[in-house]
C-alpha cells in the first residue's frame, strides 16, 4: 500500500457502519468525448453498446405506451426504430469506425448517421424524409445517452476502470462525490468502503451500503472530497462518521483490532415476543443474509432497485423468478413486495421520463404506476404467479390519499383477478403527509399498511433525504414525527389492520423500545441491524 506521510481527519456524517482501510480510488464521471480517452476503442465501444441498449430498451417502453394511447401505427414505428438500433449491420459501422478510423462513440455515431442520411437524399420521396426524421430523432437519443454514458474511476496507476472492475485489483475505499443506489450495487468485494459528499443518511445509496455492510461516510463538503489525494490511503469510520487520510502507524495500531474483526460480520439473535423483525431487501440474492440474520420475513423487497442497476425494467418472467425465490426461501414467512416505486431520487433515462424541476414532488412512486399502466399489469402478473406458492403483501408506494390508492387497487384488482390460485393482499405505504392524515380511511380500504419513515420524514420536514447538508442526526427523535406514528399505530388497532414500520428509523436499536411503547409490533430492516433491534427490543421496557 502506498504511504504518505501526514495524517488529516476529517469529521462527517456517518451513513453504514463498520471500518474500512483502502487506497483512494476516485470516481469520476467520464466527460463528453471529444477524443478516444485513455481506455482505448474497447471504452469506446462499451460506451456505444451501452448507449445502444438504453435507447432501444427506452424505445420500446414508449412504444409499448404508445400502443395504448396514440394506437398501433405509432407504436410500430418505434419499434423499427429499435430494431435499426438492433440491427448488426449498424454495429459493424460503429465498431469498424471505432476500431480502425480511431473515433470516439459519439464521431462514430454522427459519421454513420449522416451516411444513413446522404444515402436518403438520393430517394427524394415523401416517406424517405419521414424517415430521415426518424434518423434524426434516433441519433439525437444515442448522443444524449452518451452523454449520460458510464462513468468510470481512477486511482492512481489505472484511469479507466469501471465500478466493481478494479483492473489492478487493489482493496479501496471508492471516493465519489453523488453516490447512487446503482452505483453501490454494482461494487464487488474489492471495495471495502464508500466516502461521499452529497448524500444523506437515508438516501437510498446509504441504505444499500447498511445492507451490504459495507462502511460509508459523507463528508457533506465537495471541497473536502476533491482534496482527497490519489494513491493516499484512507481509513474511513462508519460509526463515527470519521474520514482519516493517510493514517500514520498510530492510528493504524489503535484501529487494528476493528479492521481485523472485518466490517462485514454480522450478528444474529433469535426472535423475541414483543416485536417482529423482518428484512429489507433490494434483490432476492440478499435473501442469504436475511436467512442468515433469521428474518421473521421479508418485510420490504424494494423491486426498483434491481432495473436501476441494470439501466431497465425486467420482464414478466424475470420477476416472476425474482418474486418466486422469495416466496419460496421465506417458507411460509410474511412477504412483502412493494410495487415499482421509480421516479424521484430513483430515477431513470430507461423511464424516458419529461424533465421535471422538482422530480421528488414529481411523476413518481404510485403517480408514475397510473401514468405506465403496462408497467404495472407486467408486475402485478408476476407477483399474482409467485402468490400461488404463497401469500404476497403488495405494497403501493408513495400513495397520496384514499382515492388514489382505490384507483391503484382497482388496476392492481383486474390484472390479478385474471390468476385462479392467486394469494394476494394490498396496501398502502404511509410515507406522505396527506395519507397519514388520512389512515384510518386508507387503512380501512387496504388489508394492511407499511410506514416508510425515510419519505414521511423527508415530506414532513420538507428534507431532502438526499442532501447531506440538511440531514439532522436528531430528526428520528422529533416530536412531530413520533406523534405521526403513533397515530399512525392508534388507526392500525382501531381498525384491525396490521402494520410494519419499515423506514431507517426501524433499523435505528435506540428506538425500538420507543416504537414499541407507541404500539408498533412489527418492523422491518437491514438484515445486518436484525440482531440489534431484537436485543433492544428485549432490553428492560422501561428503556
Ligand atoms: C421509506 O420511504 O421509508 C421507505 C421504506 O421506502 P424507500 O426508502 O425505498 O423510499
Ligand atoms: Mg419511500
Amino acid at each position: 500500500m502506498v504511504r504518505s506521510t501526514r495524517e488529516h481527519r476529517h469529521r462527517g456524517i456517518a451513513l453504514s457502519r463498520g471500518v474500512a482501510l483502502g487506497r483512494v480510488c476516485l470516481f469520476v464521471p467520464a466527460p463528453p468525448a471529444a477524443e478516444v480517452g485513455a481506455g482505448g476503442p474497447e471504452v469506446e465501444e462499451s460506451r456505444l453498446r451501452e448507449a445502444l441498449a438504453s435507447v432501444s430498451a427506452r424505445l420500446e417502453l414508449i412504444a409499448g405506451d404508445a400502443d395504448e394511447t396514440v394506437g398501433p401505427g405509432e407504436a410500430a414505428i418505434l419499434r423499427v426504430q429499435g430494431m435499426v438500433l438492433r440491427d448488426e449491420s449498424l454495429w459493424e459501422t460503429f465498431a469498424a469506425a471505432i476500431r480502425a478510423g480511431g473515433a470516439t462513440a459519439e464521431r462514430a455515431v454522427t459519421d454513420a448517421f449522416r451516411l444513413f442520411r446522404e444515402g436518403l437524399s438520393l430517394t427524394a420521396s415523401e416517406a424517405s424524409v419521414g424517415r430521415a426524421g426518424d434518423i434524426n430523432e434516433l441519433e439525437g437519443s444515442l448522443l444524449t445517452a452518451l452523454g449520460r454514458a458510464a462513468p468510470t474511476i481512477r486511482c492512481r496507476d489505472a484511469m479507466r476502470c469501471a465500478v466493481g472492475q478494479c483492473e489492478l485489483r487493489n482493496p479501496h475505499i471508492l471516493v465519489i462525490s453523488e453516490l447512487t443506489p446503482a452505483l453501490v450495487m454494482e461494487v464487488d468485494d474489492l471495495t471495502l468502503g464508500l466516502l461521499t459528499a452529497r448524500v444523506g443518511p437515508t438516501s437510498h445509496a446509504a441504505i444499500l451500503a447498511r445492507a451490504m455492510g459495507l462502511p460509508a461516510v459523507s463528508l457533506g463538503d465537495e471541497g473536502l472530497l476533491e482534496r482527497v489525494p490519489f494513491g493516499a490511503d484512507l481509513l474511513i469510520d462508519g460509526d463515527r462518521g470519521e474520514v482519516i487520510v493517510s493514517p500514520d502507524p498510530e492510528t493504524l495500531a489503535a484501529y487494528a483490532e476493528r479492521l481485523r474483526s472485518g466490517p462485514r460480520k454480522m450478528r444474529v439473535a433469535q426472535p423475541v415476543e414483543e416485536l417482529q423483525v423482518l428484512a429489507n431487501i433490494g434483490r432476492a440474492a440478499e435473501l442469504g443474509v436475511a436467512l442468515a440474520a433469521h428474518a421473521e420475513g421479508v418485510g420490504l423487497y424494494r423491486t426498483e432497485l434491481e432495473p436501476l442497476s441494470l439501466g431497465r425494467l425486467l420482464d414478466e418472467e424475470e420477476q416472476y423468478h425474482r418474486y418466486s425465490a422469495v416466496v419460496e426461501a421465506m417458507a411460509g414467512r410474511a412477504v412483502y413486495i412493494r410495487l415499482l416505486d421509480l421516479g424521484g431520487d430513483k430515477s431513470a433515462d430507461f423511464l424516458g421520463l419529461p424533465h421535471e424541476e422538482n422530480p421528488v414532488l414529481g411523476l413518481r412512486g404510485a403517480r408514475l404506476l397510473l401514468a405506465r399502466p403496462e408497467m404495472l399489469r407486467e408486475q402485478v402478473r408476476a407477483l399474482a404467479r409467485a402468490s400461488r406458492a404463497g401469500t404476497i403483501h403488495v405494497i403501493a408506494p408513495m400513495i397520496i390519499d384514499v382515492a388514489q390508492f382505490l384507483e391503484l387497487r382497482e388496476i392492481f384488482e383486474d390484472e390479478a383477478g385474471r390468476f385462479e390460485g392467486r394469494s394476494l393482499l394490498f396496501g398502502p405505504m404511509l410515507e406522505v403527509p396527506s395519507a397519514c392524515v388520512q389512515a384510518r380511511q386508507l387503512l380501512a380500504a387496504a388489508d394492511f399498511a407499511s410506514v416508510g419513515t425515510n419519505d414521511l420524514t423527508q415530506y414532513l420536514f420538507a428534507m431532502d433525504r438526499s442532501n447531506a447538508a440538511v440531514a439532522r442526526a436528531d430528526i428520528h427523535h422529533h416530536p412531530a414525527l413520533w406523534s405521526v406514528i403513533e397515530d399512525l399505530a392508534a388507526a392500525a388497532r382501531e381498525t384491525g389492520r396490521g402494520l410494519c414500520v419499515c423506514g431507517e428509523l426501524a433499523g435505528d436499536a435506540t428506538l425500538t423500545r420507543r416504537l414499541i411503547r407507541a404500539g408498533i409490533r412489527q418492523v422491518s430492516v437491514a438484515p445486518r441491524g436484525i440482531a440489534e433491534v431484537r436485543m433492544a427490543a428485549r432490553s428492560s421496557p422501561g428503556r
